[in-house]
């Protein structure tokens, strides 16, 4: 089969990116470093041929068919070991860590689980960069700063782990099969990895319900009195919305909290 007569298939969330002005921003925008890059999703491989020019590539592909397709075109970067490609579902193969070197995650993600392996490879220890191109809406809950209206837990579990901008906004024209939406190429450059699920049930708890305020939606799970007497020591106004609390605020919430169930009241009442 060569590249013409693939139809895409929607249950992968293939659309593929033709336009090749995209395709030189993200290659523009790419870490300098001597990390290897992992490809989620090479498809047809044309961002992949422009990853293997520059770096040793380990891609994840779903799609059989498409594994074929690749395992011919790059024939020559296999046999050389500047490709390699894993044929299967990447969230099977994902264990805490997906590879077992330093890696940038350089992908057009399949849009469906895109939040998922984002959110896995700020967890992966290996992974150091994020150069992905995701649905623009989820592209700005994750580079959202507090006050937005879309800042939500992805914003301050990004924000807690590194640094996040969007690179560029791409029309629905630049791929074939084209999407609904827009799209957007985000950089996330870590500086650590997820490690704390108690923050975690604290963040989603506290954006549980967003248009109710922050203190009201952990109440449900938390000590009252504690509360108000940690968002009085913070200088937190009772009446903030869980959007304009800032990260550092919540790490400092999170801390008291966790000081606080050494004498009981701290812990969450549900969990
Ligand atoms: N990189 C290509 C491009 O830019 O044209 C294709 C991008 S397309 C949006 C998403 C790709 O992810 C498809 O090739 C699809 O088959 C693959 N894919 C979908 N689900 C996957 C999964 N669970 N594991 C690995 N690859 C997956």
């Amino acid at each position: 089969m060569n590249s013409e007569a693939v139809v895409a298939k929607k249950k992968f969330g293939q659309n593929f990116l033709k336009d090749g002005s995209v395709l030189n921003k993200i290659i523009e925008a790419m870490p300098k470093n001597d990390n290897k890059i992992v490809e989620i999703g090479p498809g047809l491989g044309d961002l992949t041929k422009f990853l293997v020019n520059v770096k040793s590539v380990e891609a994840f592909e779903v799609d059989t068919d498409l594994c074929e397709l690749l395992h011919k075109k790059f024939a020559k970067e296999i046999a050389t070991k500047q490709l390699h490609i894993n044929c299967g579902d990447v969230l099977e193969a994902w264990k805490s860590e997906l590879v077992d070197e330093p890696y940038d995650l350089v992908a057009n993600l399949p849009y469906y689980i895109a939040t998922n392996i984002i959110l896995k490879a700020l967890a992966d220890p290996k992974c150091q960069n994020l150069l992905v191109m995701v649905q623009l809406e989820v592209a700005q809950k994750f580079c959202a700063n507090n006050g937005d209206r879309v800042f939500g837990s992805l914003g301050v579990i990004t924000q807690s782990v590194g640094e996040a901008e969007i690179v560029v906004i791409v029309p629905p024209t630049a791929f074939d099969p084209q999407p609904k939406v827009d799209s957007a190429v985000m950089l996330i450059k870590k500086h650590s990895s997820r490690t704390d699920s108690g923050f975690e049930t604290l963040l989603r708890v506290a954006f549980s319900q967003p248009r109710k305020t922050a203190i009201k939606n952990l109440s449900s799970s938390y000590n009252k009195a504690l509360l108000a007497e940690i968002f009085d020591s913070l200088d937190l106004e009772h009446n903030l919305r869980p959007h304009q609390i800032s990260t550092t605020d919540y790490h400092q919430l999170y801390t008291k909290l966790k000081t606080g169930s050494l004498d009981g009241r701290g812990k969450p009442k549900y969990d």
